[in-house]
């Protein structure tokens, strides 16, 4: 089994690429957002410890994923690959992820990070503020606030893989259809 990490910003695109590149090239895409969310409806222990870390734009403490994330790449373990979407976030998390993947021989092939533009980012956040139903979607000042957690976080995690010669830069300006052909032709 082998893992492609898709990387990005909020609202650069991570979901909706993920959900394609599984149709197309077979691999599971497994999302932590859309796990906690599950979790959370189904009133385990995760989901409401996750609540209100996620209500508040934060990130949910690494701790507290790394059973879950484990779990699921036990569960993986006979598909033919993984489309990781959200997760690792944070340096802790991609040491986590690469000591968990030694562990059960799991490759790591590449890490595409979605390079979005800061304007296009805010764009597309207040676009999907419109339609979403997700607590965190709600306030505007809580969306800017995983911007910034993101920078803060989140995107050391990119040069981490850069000097693992993982990382592949994808522009992700354009037609949904236009950035997954480049995602493609990337791996
Ligand atoms: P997402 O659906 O990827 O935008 O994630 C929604 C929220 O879930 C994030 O803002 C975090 O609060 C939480 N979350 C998802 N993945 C992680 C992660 N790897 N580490 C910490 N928090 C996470």
């Amino acid at each position: 089994m082998e893992i492609l990490i898709l990387f990005g910003a909020p609202f650069s695109g991570k979901g909706t690429q993920g959900e394609i590149l599984s149709k197309r090239i077979g691999f599971k895409h497994l999302s932590t957002g859309d796990v906690l969310r599950s979790e959370r409806k189904n009133h385990t222990e995760l989901g409401l410890k996750a609540e209100e870390y996620i209500r508040q734009g934060q990130l949910v403490p690494d701790e507290l994923l790394e059973e879950m994330i484990e779990n699921e790449l036990i569960k993986c373990k006979s598909e033919k690959g993984l489309i990781l979407d959200g997760y690792p976030r944070t340096i802790p998390q991609a040491d986590t992820l690469c000591r968990l993947t030694e562990k059960h021989g799991i490759r790591i092939k590449r890490v595409l990070l979605l390079d979005v533009p800061h304007e296009t980012l805010i764009e597309r956040g207040v676009h999907r503020g419109k339609n979403s139903d997700r607590i965190d979607d709600k306030d505007p000042n809580v969306m800017n606030r995983r911007i910034e957690v993101y920078h803060q976080e989140t995107k050391p995690v990119g040069d981490y893989f850069i000097v693992r010669n993982l990382t592949v830069r994808i522009n992700g300006i354009g037609e949904i259809e236009e950035v997954a052909n480049r995602i493609l032709n990337s791996i």
